[in-house]
């Protein structure tokens, strides 16, 4: 991959990079067109990062619909497709790892200790290896995204890091390479999550809401789904992923649940 880009670089091609962990859906798509757009070239990479699966979590089961992603990739005529190997990544004896810390420990970071260690290291190892122009990540993601932001300001990192929308299913439900887990009676309830958040939002945009207000709307929308547990549902800010105080400037509405074995994410950004 090294030798890949240094021969486009010599050649003065930019080059963008889609990280991914595969089982490509329309979601992941829309970050390499738009890679594709603003770059000569363009690198995805599909990698199951096992540092960043918690011992009880899905990294087994995870799909690897290989020769399907390779077919996308083509497709959607990406340059280079770059799948390491776990042995090269993590070589014995691996003991370094990145911490981007206080970010880390919030919201989802409370539920999977460990995980954003895991993305953080990744991530900065496949951009040294890759060294694009650009590097693309989704909103859908979002403490990902701000984690990753703050990494590459922090250690002077010469990418520009690109934020994506979430891409949604007709119905709102925000894609994700985890859905194929959910069985029909659970994908009819998936969707509650993002009905509740933009349940959360429209009470937002009401003349003298509070936080208190947005967070109850919230709650109550997700609670209706039966059998759900919810691990989070927060108003923050998203820079720091701090709890909201006021409903002022630029927020996010971010929420985590699970249905059955199935943890879902997604989040809304609104602005009062
Ligand atoms: P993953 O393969 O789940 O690690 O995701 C790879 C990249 O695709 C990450 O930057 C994700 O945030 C992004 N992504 C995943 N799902 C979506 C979606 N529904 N819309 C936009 N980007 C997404």
């Amino acid at each position: 991959m090294a030798r890949v880009v240094q021969l486009w670089k010599r050649q003065g091609q930019s080059i963008g990079f889609v990280p991914t962990m595969g089982a490509l859906h329309a979601g992941h798509l829309s970050l390499i067109q738009k890679a594709r757009r603003e770059n000569q070239r363009v690198v995805v990479s599909i990698f199951v990062n096992p540092t960043q699966f918690g011992p009880k979590e899905d990294f087994r089961k995870y799909p690897r619909p290989w020769q399907r992603d390779q077919k996308l990739c083509q497709k959607a005529l990406v340059h280079a497709l770059y799948r390491p190997h776990a042995k090269h990544m993590y070589p014995q004896g691996f003991l370094t790892f990145v911490e981007v810390s206080r970010l880390s420990n919030k919201l989802c970071g409370q539920f999977r200790p460990g995980h954003f260690r895991g993305v953080a290291t990744i991530v900065l190892k496949l951009l040294e290896q890759v060294r694009p122009q650009r590097a693309y990540f989704g909103e859908k993601d979002f403490q990902q995204l701000v984690i990753i932001r703050c990494m590459v300001q922090d250690l002077n990192l010469p990418v520009t890091v690109i934020g994506c929308p979430t891409v949604r299913e007709a119905d709102g439900l925000a894609l994700s390479s985890r859905n194929v887990y959910l069985n029909p009676q659970q994908r009819s309830k998936a969707v509650h999550l993002y009905r509740g958040l933009k349940a959360g939002a429209l009470v937002a945009r009401k003349h003298g809401s509070k936080v208190t207000h947005v967070l109850s709307q919230m709650h109550k929308e997700v609670r209706k789904i039966p059998g759900v547990r919810m691990d989070y549902l927060k108003v923050v800010n998203p820079k720091t992923l701090e709890d909201a105080k006021h409903l002022q400037g630029p927020l996010r509405l971010v929420g985590a649940i699970r249905i059955g074995k199935t943890r879902l994410i997604d989040n809304v950004a609104i602005f009062c």
